[in-house]
């Protein structure tokens, strides 16, 4: 922390994770003997629906997020441009995301990240889902009554960064999209299991979890979820 030059790096790296890794951007030459080992980092856009599926131990870091190091001392600051916040609305956290700490809820209409504790709670049962040509496909291809029904479960899902039950930064959030734009295109698929490998976003050194991270996303307890208002355009997050 006594690294930072100003108050506003200090902020952010308060904020960071502790599998959060920080780009840091400067003039070296290092022999390629050093390299020890070469590691997978995740990245993501702090303001957009972008996070693979990660476990525990992966390590991340936030796209545009750059430390620049000041006067070639040890001494770092953090770039303007390329910093984000998020939920732009009367927020109690001053638009920082503390990926340990906050549970996030995406509104696609304001196209923003809100934190579950700058919201009212809903008393609605489903998010809001854009709407567009009704899907029809569940009449055309004639899709079972109890796929159907699963098809229908899912899309009870939030969009939401962290979870409550996991102490990682764990989101199926790329996954709940493709299902909203999949209802929204053409319903129900025939077959969902396929539907979900296909559109995980795993990150690809998990592959070899493949199953687990299925079963983690099929058994989120839907019927139990917690909605909330947007603060900004009421829509149920
Ligand atoms: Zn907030
Ligand atoms: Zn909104």
């Amino acid at each position: 922390m006594n690294k930072c030059a100003d108050a506003f790096t200090r902020d952010f790296v308060r904020s960071t994770g502790k599998n959060e890794v920080l780009a840091i951007q400067h003039e070296t030459i290092t022999s390629g003997d050093a390299v020890y080992d070469i590691i997978n980092v995740e990245t993501f856009l702090l303001a957009h629906v972008s996070l693979p599926v990660i476990d525990s131990n992966t390590l991340y870091r936030r796209e545009g997020f750059i430390l620049d190091r000041v006067l070639n001392a040890d001494i770092y600051r953090l770039r303007l441009e390329g910093f984000e916040l998020v939920c732009k609305f009367e927020c109690t956290q001053q638009g920082q995301f503390h990926p340990d700490k906050h549970i996030m809820r995406f509104c696609e209409r304001c196209d923003n990240w809100f934190h579950t504790t700058c919201m009212d709670t809903s008393h609605d049962e489903a998010p809001t889902l854009r709407r567009g040509s009704t899907s029809s496909q569940a009449s055309i291809v004639n899709i079972p009554r109890d796929i159907q029904r699963m098809w229908d479960n899912l899309l009870l899902t939030p969009l939401q960064r962290g979870s409550p039950s996991y102490n990682w930064l764990l989101s199926f959030e790329l996954l709940v999209l493709a299902i909203r734009s999949q209802e929204l295109s053409s319903g129900c698929p025939p077959d969902i299991r396929s539907f979900i490998i296909d559109h995980l976003s795993l990150a690809s050194h998990l592959n070899h979890s493949l199953d687990m991270f299925v079963q983690i996303f099929l058994n989120l307890r839907r019927p139990d979820t917690t909605y909330y208002h947007c603060p900004d355009c009421h829509s149920v997050l």
